[in-house]
């Protein structure tokens, strides 16, 4: 049999497509992009735009593929499963569970020649569900998830109602993974999660801390990095292991969301400005060069003139390295979704312009900090455009170099400029 993956939103469903390979390929299942029988598309319902994609995605699959299996699993099909049952053509449905048993749905399917539509709604009462299998990247930073689900109930956010309660993977299970990537010669893993960094919180005798020292331990690893971190998880424990392990990526990705007081109340953030603030100025004592980049929203629900300039100035204040900007989704079956005030599409776009503009301007500036040094990089693919092979630094600069393919891999020490 055939099989065709496609993956659509974060990393989490990406390396979940990769352990998906890993089921497959060890079932005697030979991966065909072209001529597949089976094609399984992990969907993403993180704004309304992702759920409109996600279907467009199942709908073009069964028109280019009428008589494979088409097998929807993710966020979207978890939060609107019956629609795309009825309305894609799909043959199988799940949402974010049963995905370790898809081979045994494939079959069922194959026996019955009846489609399957299976979501499990209660997803406050999950288990951690392993594929139990070390994935195989084909990228050469290896993206390895931790934890699955989220408490926080940010009031913009259709996670926790799709991805369910914070349950963490077996600590064993991550080292082992890793520590068979790293005799394979991967040199960076990315640690992901639907909030990574609460890995632990379901556990009694773990902390997220714990665990990134125990792989900084496994001998042989060159970098990791995490995909995601909020400032109130950067616990002592978490700051002592930036100042003792270099090999702890230069970089941390902390979404802000809003740099407003009264914004970050009304999105029902677990921090506030002072905060960040504080726990910013505790990393750069430590790492004074550390990239920190992050995740803004703007356009929330009543966002006045004077809260963006408040976002504005506070990003300004921290000196981001590079801001990742979102206009604010309304999402059905949140709170936010019910606020007043909406912000219209025109004033988000504006915003938006703006704090791309800043960004431009403080990705620079953090960039010329750097010209003129050597920083190791991993080379991992040659741009079709320049058609230099690009890879990126500790702190997350990319950089590029002539170095022929025989370089993809590996680490080199490139000059900034
Ligand atoms: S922390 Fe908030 S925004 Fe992030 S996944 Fe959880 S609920 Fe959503």
């Amino acid at each position: 049999m055939r099989f065709k993956l496609i993956s659509l939103g974060c990393k989490v469903n990406f390396y979940e497509n990769n352990a998906l390979r890993e089921m497959f390929l060890l079932n005697n299942y030979v991966e065909d992009n072209n001529n597949p029988d089976v094609v399984v598309i992990n969907t993403c319902s993180v704004t309304k735009v992702a759920d409109q994609k996600s279907r467009q995605i199942i709908r073009r699959e069964k028109r280019k593929n009428p008589d494979s299996v088409v097998v929807v699993m993710g966020c979207s099909s978890q939060n609107h499963g019956e629609e795309i049952f009825s309305s894609t053509g799909a043959d199988i449905v799940i949402g974010t569970s049963y995905r370790n048993k898809l081979l045994d749905l494939i079959n069922e399917f194959k026996i019955n020649n009846e489609k399957i539509l299976k979501i499990n709604k209660d997803v406050r009462h999950l288990e951690y569900e392993s594929f139990n299998v070390f994935t195989m990247p084909k990228s050469t930073r290896a993206y390895i998830k931790v934890e699955d689900g989220c408490n926080n109930f940010c009031t913009y956010c259709t996670i926790p109602y799709t991805r369910g309660e914070v349950r963490s993977r077996n600590k064993d299970e991550i080292i082992a993974e890793i520590t068979h990537l790293v005799s394979l010669g991967f040199k960076e893993f990315v640690l992901c999660g639907i909030h990574t960094a609460h890995y632990g919180l379901d556990l009694k005798d773990t902390t997220f801390s714990d665990l990134v020292e125990a792989i900084l331990n496994i001998e042989g690893l060159y970098r990791l990095r995490i995909s995601s971190i909020e400032e109130s998880e950067i616990d002592d424990k978490f700051i002592t292991l930036l100042a003792n392990y270099p090999k702890l990526a230069n970089h941390l990705h902390m979404p802000l969301q809003s740099g407003s007081k009264t914004v970050l109340k009304r999105m029902g953030r677990k921090y506030n400005v002072d905060d960040f603030i504080k726990k910013v100025e505790k990393i750069r004592s430590v790492r004074p060069d550390i990239s920190i980049t992050t995740d803004v929203i703007v356009g929330f629900p009543g966002e006045s003139e004077e809260e963006f300039k408040e976002t504005y100035d506070f990003i300004n204040k921290i000196k981001f390295s590079e801001l990742h900007v979102f206009p604010f989704s309304a999402r059905e079956g949140t709170k936010a979704y019910l606020m007043d005030n909406q912000i219209s599409p025109d004033v988000k776009s504006m915003r938006v312009d703006a704090l791309l503009d800043l960004s431009k301007k403080l990705e620079k500036e953090y960039y010329n900090r750097f010209l003129g040094q050597e920083l190791e990089v991993i080379l991992e693919e040659r741009n079709k455009k320049t058609n230099l092979l690009s890879g990126f630094t500790s702190n997350y600069l990319k950089l590029s170099s002539d170095l022929s393919d025989d370089y993809i891999g590996k680490i080199v020490k490139l000059k900034v400029s």
